[in-house]
């Protein structure tokens, strides 16, 4: 049970009213009673006042996991499903719930490429402190996220991978019921976030008969992370693999830390900057990031049956050899030519957007670096210009934050604790300042936990 302890299964009948007064009494829905639903708030036939009436009852109420699985599919089925019986390899897909700099599909796509699997990386942009998949690639000159279905199936066939926008039509009932949630306080419901995330990657066409398609979630989880608190990203995670297998996708889950960006460098040119240098074998200096992409990309090998939980080292070592190789690399020009991109801009980073100028932030006092406000991080690149405060607003590719500290470092007051990367500086002030405000400095150090916090196998 996600929310609620075992329920009697209602007879009310198939209506809105009796899915309402089922729901208020702690009474168990049946699967048509939430595909009327479902329906009802895509037709326009159930109105806002009872969407509401839903939302606030599961988030007092629970949803068992049979009753989470069946709003799953009936959301992923509401609008487009991405047709991919034509691409000829098992699908693996990659879901992260975001943080900083932690732009790991730009090397887990071409890693899984290099190993036979076809990877379609429906992605989404960042909102606030967290960046978003297809902001980063498109700052490589010309590259185009904007893929038609045949492109993105003969890409598959032909490359490998691809990494593209959803269409508007992909589960619309999660796109309305998502805008209520979130003024309706019903978005923190472990239910409601696994199956809106889940019904998107369902209907990103993964679970075809036939092949053992795949997919891992990444679910972070600290100081940068929308699931802050540990416990409730594992809860998170076991739901969303729970409906992945119900969906008949192989999946797991690796719940891993954001109390700090993953990487140094945050923002959208930067974050391909360090995915480029490790994919040309540079980890030094990239090392959590580094972990977390080998992790991913292991459990996914693993997910998909090129090996066996039992061979997790093999499966390791032939990621990493894709990287120190060389192989995943050409595989990720591979993919940027495919889209338009500009390949020499990765041959050469510097044709990559820039910043005008470079201004570094200090400590203003000596410590112990024993916490870091991650997320205020992300908002430091936002008052660049790096990233949104708005749905659809434009972006600066070529700021950001170049972290210099991080957990557990000692810092002497005047030591710089990051670089911002700036062209406009009408919010400079506020950039320093929630960098400034994001160090928790102490006289001694304190422990910090594991990187990888657990990894949830679904099969
Ligand atoms: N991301 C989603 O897509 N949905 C949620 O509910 C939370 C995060």
């Amino acid at each position: 049970m996600i929310g609620a302890s075992a329920r009697h299964v209602t007879t009310n009948p198939v209506t809105i009213n009796g899915t309402l007064d089922a729901l208020m009494c702690g009474q168990q829905l049946t699967e048509p009673h939430i595909n009327h639903f479902v329906r009802g708030v895509v037709d326009g036939s159930i109105a806002p006042v009872q969407r509401g009436a839903f939302l606030a009852a599961v988030r007092i109420q629970g949803m068992s996991p049979v009753e989470t699985g069946w709003l799953t599919q009936a959301m992923a089925a509401s609008g487009d499903v991405l047709d991919l019986s034509g691409v000829r390899k098992p699908l693996a897909d990659k879901h992260s719930s975001g943080g900083q700099s932690d732009l790991t599909s730009a090397v887990i796509a071409p890693v899984l490429a290099c190993h036979g699997l076809a990877v379609p990386m429906m992605s989404g942009r960042g909102l606030g402190p967290t960046g978003g998949t297809l902001d980063a690639l498109e700052s490589i000159p010309n590259f185009n996220v904007g893929l038609t279905i045949e492109e993105v199936v003969s890409q598959l066939n032909s490359t490998g991978a691809a990494i593209f926008a959803s269409s508007t039509n992909v589960a619309p009932a999660d796109a309305i019921l998502y805008a209520d949630r979130d003024v309706t306080a019903t978005v923190a419901n472990i239910s409601l976030i696994a199956a809106s995330i889940m019904s998107k990657k369902i209907a990103e066409g993964l679970g075809r008969e036939g092949f053992n398609d795949s997919l891992v979630l990444n679910v972070t989880t600290g100081s940068g992370a929308f699931m802050s608190k540990e416990a409730e990203a594992i809860q998170l995670a076991e739901a969303m693999v729970d409906i992945a297998i119900r969906s008949g996708i192989n999946t797991s889950a690796v719940v891993s830390s954001m109390d700090q960006p993953l990487g140094p460098l945050v923002g959208r040119s930067l974050e391909i900057q360090q995915a480029v240098r490790v994919l040309r074998g540079e980890t030094e200096g990239f090392e959590r990031y580094y972990q977390v992409v080998v992790e991913l990309a292991t459990n996914l090998l693993i997910q998909s049956g090129l090996y066996s939980a039992a061979q997790f080292d093999e499966a390791q070592a032939s990621v990493k050899d894709k990287i120190s190789s060389g192989q995943a690399l050409e595989k990720f020009m591979e993919i940027v030519a495919a889209q338009g991109g500009d390949v020499s801009a990765i041959r050469d980073l510097n044709k990559l957007p820039t910043a005008a100028t470079k201004v570094v932030v200090r400590a203003t006092s000596s410590g112990f670096v024993n916490a870091i406000a991650s997320a205020q991080i992300g908002w430091a690149v936002v008052y660049l210009g790096g990233g949104r405060e708005s749905p659809g607003a434009p972006i600066d590719h070529g700021v950001g934050v170049h972290v210099h500290k991080f957990l557990g470092d000692r810092v002497e007051k005047g030591d710089p604790l990051a670089t911002l990367h700036v062209n406009d500086d009408a919010r400079l002030a506020d950039s320093i300042a929630a960098i400034q405000g994001a160090y928790q400095l102490g006289g001694e150090p304190t422990e910090h936990g594991p990187l990888i916090i657990e990894v949830i196998r679904g099969n």
